[in-house]
């Protein structure tokens, strides 16, 4: 199984993910043209996608969406209560709906949605199962959820929201109200929360960390980077760790 992150940050988001035959996008929060473009920069072409699976409704998540499904023509995968969103967004993809906790086959993936804490719709992250590896895929929450630590136990790379850094946060000017949706249980993971995530989840096999989702305010990827790095050393882990990026691409990482 392998993955590449076409552009992450609080800007917009896209990856792709492929193992045997099946290579499916994840969010699609840039344009049509910067996932054909990265797609292409991967090796692959819009017609090789055989599904999209969506994690909520934010445009930084599917801003690309009604453009790209009628391009594609592929199932688009998401929450059962995100279907009138959607629907009207993009009235003419054909839709699969998940159930948290209830994993499909996606052509040679089988694939488990869980619950992330996000204001939105019934927001998912994954995991991702394939050629005997997994990959846990999680953005976009404000907590560790008690779904979340068990699915992601095992897996052998993991792409995890590494939002912001508190001090950035409270020193940039947002308004409060922001800063409060931000750091709140339905916002995003800080640095340290990340780093968290990894102190539950981290296995002798764990190959792989992507820190993703990071906001070009009230974060850097030195800082992401340096903080994750910290919990690892302490762990004395071996991880490798690669930061996602909102103008460049992270090419294929091979789980
Ligand atoms: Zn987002
Ligand atoms: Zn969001």
């Amino acid at each position: 199984m392998k993955i590449a992150v076409l552009a992450s940050s609080s800007r917009g988001n896209a990856s792709v993910i492929a193992a045997g035959k099946t290579t499916l996008l994840v969010d699609v929060g840039i344009s049509a043209r910067r996932i054909r473009l990265g797609l292409e920069a991967c090796g692959i072409g819009l017609g090789d996608i055989h599904g999209i699976c969506i994690t909520h409704e934010h445009t930084d998540h599917i801003g690309g969406l009604a453009v790209l499904s009628g391009k594609t023509k592929v199932k688009v995968y998401c929450s059962r209560y995100l279907r009138n969103d959607l629907r009207e967004l993009a009235p003419d993809a054909a839709y699969a709906f998940l159930e948290p906790g209830t994993g499909v086959r996606i052509g040679d993936f089988s694939v488990l949605p869980i619950s992330v804490s996000h204001d939105a719709v019934d927001p998912l992250g994954y995991v991702f199962e394939a050629d005997g590896v997994r990959l846990g895929y999680i953005t976009d929450t404000g907590r560790i959820t008690r779904a979340m630590l068990p699915a992601l136990q095992g897996v052998q790379a993991l792409y995890l929201e590494s939002n912001y850094d508190p001090d950035m946060l409270h020193n940039s000017g947002r308004p409060p109200e922001l800063i409060e949706r931000i750091e709140g249980q339905w916002g995003h993971l800080s640095n340290s929360q990340a780093g968290d995530v990894v102190r539950q989840i981290a296995h002798s096999d764990l190959r792989h960390i992507i820190l993703a989702h990071l906001s070009p305010e009230c974060n850097t990827p030195a800082c992401a980077a340096a903080a994750m790095q910290t919990v690892l050393d302490e762990l004395h882990h071996p991880a490798e760790l690669h930061i996602a990026r909102q103008t460049e691409l992270l090419p294929w990482v091979n789980v």
